[in-house]
């Protein structure tokens, strides 16, 4: 049977060492995941549970390492905001995943951008409305090449970071995330049966601000690598 439009595009990250593409099916990302992001935010992180919402795959840009990206200001904010975030790829899927299982369904890791229109965000945070306008727009997932769990290090104290124009503005390391990697999995798995292709945007440390047309972003995940995109 053939097509009756021009079916979408497939989306693939590169694997890092030219080892093939990764293929994208769904895009998950935590909220909330480190104690002081979720301060500056206005919440209490001891008491919030996890939770997540979602980005169309086809909002993936991919960042090739030492180039500069450039990806569009979005329409309909005067606010956008970077979240600079540790991407997991799943490998093998899974529903009611344990947490001493979780980590064996993880094929590699990625260095993220979850960019964020703050001021429609907090429109639908007012209303109690979904967060699409604020975080699912096109455009709004940059990321870097996968390395896979195999040619990673232990990523569980990673350092990550963001310079805007230079500037340091988010810096901390993996290990402050409140919900582990393994225990996100897990939690995530028993709303979602995970499946290969799946990506989880495991949160973002403290630092998160504007970024305004023309500025460059710079990204680091120790391990993994680097991510550089310019707002035009
Ligand atoms: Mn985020």
């Amino acid at each position: 049977m053939s097509f009756v439009i021009a079916a979408p595009d497939a989306v693939t990250i590169p694997v890092k060492g030219n080892k093939g593409v990764f293929p994208v099916r769904r895009v998950y990302c935590i909220g909330r995941n480190y104690a002081a992001h979720a301060r500056e935010m206005g919440h209490d992180p001891d008491r919030d549970p996890p939770f997540f919402f979602c980005k169309p795959a086809d909002a993936i840009r991919v960042a090739v390492q030492d180039q500069t990206l450039d990806i569009p200001y979005p329409p309909q904010t005067s606010d956008l905001h970077y979240e600079v975030e540790m991407v997991v790829a799943i490998g093998k899927g899974g529903a009611n995943i344990a947490v001493s299982d979780a980590m064996e369904h993880v094929w590699g890791y990625a260095l993220g951008l979850d960019l964020t229109r703050r001021d429609r965000q907090q429109d639908m945070k007012d209303l109690a409305r979904p967060w699409e306008l604020g975080k699912a727009f096109d455009a709004s997932a940059p990321i870097g090449a996968l390395v896979p769990v195999t040619d990673a290090p232990d990523m569980s104290d990673a350092a990550i970071s963001l310079q805007r124009n230079g500037q340091p503005r988010q810096q901390g390391t993996t290990s402050q995330m409140i919900w582990t990697v393994a225990e996100s999995i897990s939690y995530l798995s028993a709303y979602f049966r995970l499946k290969p292709g799946d990506l989880l945007f495991t949160g973002t440390p403290e630092g998160v601000g504007p970024a305004e047309r023309g500025d460059v972003l710079d990204a680091a995940l120790a391990g993994v690598g680097t991510l550089s995109i310019r707002l035009v």
